[in-house]
């Protein structure tokens, strides 16, 4: 028997040691106020009782965040599960899933699991972000698929697709249900929740895993309209959400103010980086809305950079086969760390094709 087309030849095992600036995480993690804050909870959780099932409290928590209506909310195991949901209630075998090329590969192995057909629109061309929506739509009309998803900011090249954009696609393909993974939204100018309002087949996923600093807990969200949540709640897997879970991310959601400063921080980097990885001969550095940067180069000279990342246990996400690599940007020291090693690099390979060692 072969894996290839199954999901787990999709799935790349998370590396967990070293400097790791490979999943986008939230380097900084959380304020010590916010776990203060879950501690004093602690004592009142029953946790000889199952979790509750509605997510309540966590729902009615997120909701106010992010100003919509609790019963517009679905709360799961992280937004990866949320994903999962979708798919396993669009798609089924033969369907068709249409996302980008690249996107987060999730998308496939959920996609795979339930025996559904990926079709993929490419937008990276070069070192380049190309996107015609027109051509998107007329993709979406010919191939008539079970499920439109992609994220916005993408994973990996941090393009997001405007809000004016997603809406005309929304109207153009309904009643197609479209989904915006927004996971990395938190540091984007604009959300999809601006025009959830205009339109009835709009999904939007968030997650708690990255600006927030709470990946380990795996709390995410699905929002749409309450009739969309309504329908889609009996697919649901019950208790996903445990209680502690559920108690660290209202602790972080009461303080939601203080990340505001940390994304900020992120969002300053993101700029510096930008053009400070742009300045290094042989890069090309990709905008992003996102708290990562896409950087693209020959293939030595990402072997050569990979090898002494590894050198110092400095893990980044690689792509085999691809022109790029995708740096999370973290502290400002973590990021000079990256940065230096790039330099030095690229300053070495210079030298040597310049022949005389100067
Ligand atoms: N969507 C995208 C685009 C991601 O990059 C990730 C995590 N890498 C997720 C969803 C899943 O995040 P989580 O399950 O932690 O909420």
């Amino acid at each position: 028997m072969t894996t290839e087309n199954k999901p787990a030849a999709a799935y790349q095992h998370h590396l967990q040691e070293g400097l790791l600036l490979n999943a986008n995480e939230n380097s900084r993690g959380l304020p010590d106020v916010v776990l203060e804050d879950f501690l004093a909870r602690v004592p009142a959780l029953q946790l000889n009782r199952y979790p509750d099932d509605d997510c309540k409290s966590l729902r009615q928590a997120y909701a106010k965040h992010i100003g919509v209506s609790p019963d517009q909310i679905l709360a799961g195991n992280g937004s990866d599960q949320m994903l999962q949901l979708l798919i396993s209630a669009f798609i089924s075998k033969d369907r068709k899933l249409l996302t980008l090329s690249p996107d987060f590969s999730m998308y496939d192995f959920y996609t795979l699991s339930y025996e559904g057909k990926l079709c993929k629109y490419p937008i990276l061309h070069g070192s380049q972000v190309h996107f015609s929506l027109d051509e998107f739509i007329h993709q979406a009309r010919d191939l008539k698929p079970g499920l439109i998803l992609f994220s916005s900011p993408n994973n990996p090249t941090g393009w997001q697709i405007s809000n004016e954009e997603l809406l005309k696609l929304c109207w153009a393909v309904a009643p197609i249900p479209v989904v915006a993974d927004e996971a990395y939204v938190e540091f984007a100018d604009e959300s999809a929740l601006d025009i959830l309002n205009n339109t009835d087949n709009l999904y939007i996923t968030r997650t708690l895993s990255k600006a927030y600093a709470l990946a380990g807990a795996r709390v995410g969200f699905l929002i749409s309209t309450r009739k969309n949540i309504e329908r889609l709640r009996p697919y649901r897997v019950v208790y996903s959400v445990n209680t502690l879970s559920m108690a660290l991310a209202e602790s972080v959601l009461a303080h939601a103010g203080l990340f505001e400063d940390m994304i900020e921080k992120t969002r300053a980097e993101r700029e510096r980086l930008q053009q400070a990885y742009g300045e290094l001969p042989g890069l090309e550095v990709l905008p992003s809305a996102a708290n990562f940067l896409c950087i693209a180069a020959d293939g030595d000279l990402l072997q050569t950079i990979r090898e002494a990342l590894e050198e110092k246990q400095i893990v980044l996400r690689w792509y085999e086969g691809k022109n790029y690599v995708r740096v999370t940007i973290g502290t400002r020291e973590e990021n000079d760390q990256v940065l230096d090693i790039f330099r030095t690099c690229i300053r070495q390979r210079n030298t040597d094709s310049d022949g005389s060692g100067n």
